[in-house]
């Protein structure tokens, strides 16, 4: 059985065509499927019985149930714990911001990258997400809360580009415009750094937001906090970045999360801006989140100020995130641990 969600128009278009079915009926199920969203073949009204029958056969729709749904009373911030057809469980926030409504979506049940301070890898690597499920997410937030999602982030649990293909079918189904047709500049892509695909990605030349999860300065202090970096070392990592910006035109992103007495001083600061020089590069500072099991301790304001200053007056365009939905455990990864332990 496959989730009949995950085909691409391309796809569908065939498995239509092979049941001697007209090209239109393919356009209809497709948009019943990616711009309404439906959870089940019978709410395809204009497909006749028979057909829908037919697909029943070899296909499923795949679907996020809402498992658990926490609404931040300071930001308006909204979790979901999602269930799979298959009883796993992932996480989506919604974010409200001026311009819409962003949802950050997870690609993977768990993730392999092991990163020290992420809750995401705590509770081990499943599987990955298809892209039916990584989609089904924004249908079932945009259902239940009666909102038109217009930003997506890949920012939830798993890494993105150890699920590749998957990714790549999901941006161009909710690109599409007889589906979400959320524009690509609308997407941003997060990763710690898998440079072989980065590669890849920058060949589909897409005018999405590339965005690193860079964490430290030099290669001693981010091998310690992530393992990926053991694999790619940071000049590799930038190789690409720079290479990506200049294929595609775009801007990339790097996320860097300030850890008390880890990655947080003078030093560290100059040492990055002189690593990012001369790049069309934006930083994303963030104040780390706790994780329990993880003991990290947030820097203090005067560090994050400090740290930004250095970078703006080295020339590198730095801006501190602002942290929703914190009373409700909004980053990614945490509700999965407490609910495969039961604690939920
Ligand atoms: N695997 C991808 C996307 C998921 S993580 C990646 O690594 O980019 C999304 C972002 O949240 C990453 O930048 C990640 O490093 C960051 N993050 C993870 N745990 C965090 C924590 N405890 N506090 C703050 N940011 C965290």
């Amino acid at each position: 059985m496959t989730d009949i969600n995950s085909l691409t128009y391309e796809q569908l278009n065939n498995v239509i065509s092979k049941l001697g079915q007209p090209k239109f009926r393919a356009k209809q199920i497709f948009t019943w499927l990616h711009k309404n969203g439906v959870t089940s073949f019978d709410e395809m009204t204009n497909v006749s019985k028979a057909l829908r029958e037919k697909l029943c056969e070899n296909y499923y729709i795949s679907t996020c149930e809402i498992e658990d749904k926490y609404v931040s009373k300071i930001d308006d911030t909204v979790k979901y714990l999602f269930k799979l057809n298959d009883g796993e469980y992932i996480e989506s926030v919604i974010m409200k911001y001026k311009y819409g409504y962003t949802i950050c979506v997870s690609s993977q049940v768990g993730c392999k990258m092991g990163c020290t301070f992420c809750a995401s890898t705590l509770a081990g690597f499943k599987r990955n997400l298809t892209s039916g499920e990584i989609e089904a997410q924004l249908h079932s937030a945009q259902r239940d809360l009666n909102i038109k999602i217009s930003h997506i982030v890949l920012m939830g649990i798993g890494e993105p580009l150890d699920n590749f293909d998957n990714v790549i079918n999901f941006l161009y189904n909710v690109n599409d415009e007889n589906g979400l047709n959320i524009s690509m500049r609308n997407i941003t892509i997060s990763t710690c750094g898998v440079v072989t695909r980065i590669y890849d990605l920058m060949k589909l030349n897409l005018q999405l937001t590339l965005t690193i999860s860079l964490h430290a300065p030099n290669d001693e202090i981010r091998s310690n906090t992530m393992p990926i970096n053991n694999k790619y070392k940071i000049d590799e990592l930038l190789k690409a970045c720079r290479e990506y910006g200049l294929k595609t035109g775009r801007r990339v992103s790097f996320e860097y999360t300030l850890i008390k007495d880890v990655n947080d001083s003078s030093e560290n600061a100059l040492e990055l801006a002189s690593r990012l020089k001369g790049m069309n590069a934006h930083v994303n500072l963030i104040p780390v989140n706790d994780v329990k099991e993880r003991r990290n301790v947030k820097s203090s304001k005067k560090a994050i100020l400090n740290f930004q200053n250095i970078l703006k007056k080295s020339g590198i365009n730095a801006t501190i995130r602002r942290t929703l939905g914190s009373d409700i455990n909004a980053s990614c990864g945490q509700l999965r641990r407490l609910k495969n332990r039961g604690e939920i």
